[in-house]
């Protein structure tokens, strides 16, 4: 970016998602600011992952007249023809906590009867979407392919990642530092995606 660094609005509120958000951004100069207090949660109805991240984007712009960057995360396990999907959230029902969606998702799999890792195949997709007042927005997508772990394993991370082992490794997300995470996941690819069409659009 030209001249002073970009700054975006961070829609979402989960610190989870909002800590890596703002290395990932950080790292290629773009500066993340917090939610601000009183502007609520967006509802996710969208279809799409992208509907949902524009949805959470546009619904900042409104409230804070400032750009904002949100994004939409869904796993895709292939025994479970896709699903949960833009689902991912609410697996285990409206509410449910991290531990019982990844006890849902094992129980699924268990029941389908996928036992091997060659039938545990399942990719984390994130859409990134940055919007402006001016109506402009830059999407962008990342993936990462991997295996759905027997058992959670490791103690970092959050949502499904104790039991998400990515291509190229023998450790799930949840015992991986927060660095090698980002190095390879699917928010990490997505989101520098977007900083690199960012800066063709914005001008760099
Ligand atoms: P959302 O993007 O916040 O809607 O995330 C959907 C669901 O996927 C939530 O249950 C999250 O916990 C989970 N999730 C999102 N990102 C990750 C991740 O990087 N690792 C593991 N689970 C994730």
């Amino acid at each position: 970016m030209s001249g002073s660094a970009l700054r975006l609005v961070l829609a979402s509120a989960n610190p989870d998602k909002s800590r890596e958000i703002a290395d990932i951004l950080g790292a290629e100069g773009i500066e993340v600011e917090a939610r601000p207090a009183g502007v609520p949660d967006v509802d996710e109805t969208g279809d799409t992952l992208e509907d949902n991240a524009r949805l959470k984007a546009e619904a900042l712009v409104q409230a804070t007249g400032s750009a904002a960057v949100a994004d939409d995360t869904g796993l895709e396990v292939e025994a479970l023809g896709g699903a949960p999907g833009v689902y991912s959230a609410r697996f285990a029902g409206e509410g449910a906590t991290y531990a019982e969606n990844v006890a849902k998702l094992l129980a699924e799999l268990d029941a389908a009867g996928a036992s091997g890792p060659g039938e545990r195949r399942a990719r984390f997709r994130t859409v990134a979407l940055a919007a402006f007042p001016d109506g402009r927005e830059v999407v962008a997508e990342g993936t990462v392919e991997g295996t759905i772990a027997l058992a959670p394993e490791g103690d970092g991370g959050f949502g499904y990642d104790p039991v998400f082992i990515p291509d190229g490794s023998d450790r799930s997300f949840a015992a991986m530092t927060r660095a090698e995470k980002d190095a390879c996941s699917h928010r990490g690819r997505a989101f520098r995606a977007l900083a690199s069409a960012l800066a063709g659009t914005l001008g760099s």
